[in-house]
């Protein structure tokens, strides 16, 4: 472990900062506010508030045009969409999956009182590596949880061949991978299920929302009714489901969103382009690479520091918050470092040497369609001159 400075010798970003705004890690996509009234007015006509409104039923049409998908089911946020996913498939014992993630994808486990088994990511992609599953799998297992991290596509072949000779389910964290696409066909249609996240900090966003992603009616059917409860109609309740519902203000902002998505993602592979043109002769900067079959989201612009560059990956980031630069972590301290699942035999860092390294190094730069050319300018010059 490389040593970490205290929080206290982190200067107050905001103070001194030399009187510019701060420039955060992101900012939401945020559409002109008249747009967003002629939905309120429709609401407000209409009295519907939630379950299944109107606005409701055409996101779900609107993101399944959009993405080249089959069915959705839209939930309040991306955390309720993989509880559900997983009651769904009926998934228990053992699940495996990745260390380097947001807390939710184990969470989601460990809510459903199953436990999660962790293996290594491979050091190219920072997903998780096929080569390290099959020797985690017991007469326990019931399924494996990937995570498109950054957006990046997981290796789903290799997942989807050892899902199948194991018997196991495949449920994809893709809250990254919004319009993610590999050979032209969206990423979302791979293994059992897919779960989006519409956070405030995520590409597309709902306010907080999120979405199972499916390949059948039955099993849309299926996630339509946990997510109520469990209600099928007035008087049958068939599982004990829960209150998962998008409201309809949040799938108008939704609809409202899709109308700038395309925008938005242009300018983020803009800003990509800028950061790779001029970070990428800095000694100790490295970049993920980039397939040339995938249409990336650049929902993140994950950097790794390493020697020769003169700060440690710690410095670095304390260095950018004394100029207002809230450049983000992701993903450290690894999931399997929290309290409740350190004690995991496979949380041991002995079993995870890849997934400890790049959460050592990893920085993720300013990404979002509002950060101006000047600002991204100011990121650069404090990470190459400063
Ligand atoms: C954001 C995120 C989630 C949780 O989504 P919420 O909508 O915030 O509940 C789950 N997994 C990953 C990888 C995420 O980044």
């Amino acid at each position: 472990m490389t040593a970490r400075l205290p929080a206290s010798t982190i200067p107050d970003a905001v103070s001194s900062a030399a009187g510019r705004a701060p420039i955060y890690v992101t900012r939401p996509l945020m559409p002109p506010l008249r747009d967003f009234l002629p939905y309120l007015e429709r609401i407000w006509a209409s009295g519907i508030l939630t379950n299944g409104g109107p606005l409701h039923a055409q996101l779900e049409s609107a993101l399944c045009e959009y993405l080249g998908i089959d069915y959705i089911s839209l939930f309040s946020n991306g955390t309720l969409a993989l509880l559900t996913a997983i009651q769904a498939l009926r998934i228990s014992g053992e699940v495996i999956t990745t260390p380097y993630s947001f807390v939710a994808t184990a969470h989601s486990l460990l809510w459903n009182g199953i436990k999660p088994v962790f293996v290594d990511i491979d050091p190219g992609t920072l997903n998780m590596n096929p080569d390290r599953i099959q020797a985690a799998i017991t007469p326990r297992t019931t399924a494996i949880m990937p995570v498109h991290c950054y957006g990046t596509p997981c290796d789903v072949e290799r997942i989807e061949r050892i899902a199948d000779d194991y018997g196991l389910k495949v449920v994809y964290d893709a809250a990254h991978a919004f319009g993610v696409r590999r050979g032209g066909r969206s990423i979302l249609r791979h293994g059992d299920l897919s779960v989006l996240s519409f956070h405030a900090t995520k590409v597309f966003t709902t306010f907080e929302g999120g979405a199972v992603v499916c390949s059948d009616a039955k099993t849309k059917q299926r996630l339509d009714r946990l997510k109520n409860f469990g209600y099928v109609d007035e008087v049958t309740v068939v599982a004990p489901g829960i209150n998962g519902k998008m409201n309809e203000i949040q799938a108008a902002c939704g609809l409202l969103q899709l109308e700038h998505i395309d925008d938005a993602l242009q300018r983020r592979a803009e800003i990509a382009r800028v950061y790779r043109d001029r970070l990428g002769t800095v000694n100790g900067i490295h970049f993920l690479p980039f397939a040339v079959d995938v249409k990336a989201n650049f929902a993140y612009f994950p950097i790794l520091v390493s020697r020769p560059y003169r700060r440690t990956r710690d410095e670095l980031y304390a260095h950018l918050r004394a100029r207002g630069i809230f450049a983000r972590r992701y993903f450290y301290p690894l999931v399997s470092d929290f309290p409740m699942y350190r004690e995991l035999p496979s949380a041991d860092h002995t079993n995870l040497p890849v997934a400890t390294d790049a959460a050592e190094r990893i920085l993720c730069l300013p990404i979002y369609p509002s950060l101006s050319e000047a600002e991204q300018e100011t990121v650069i010059r404090a990470i190459v001159t400063d």
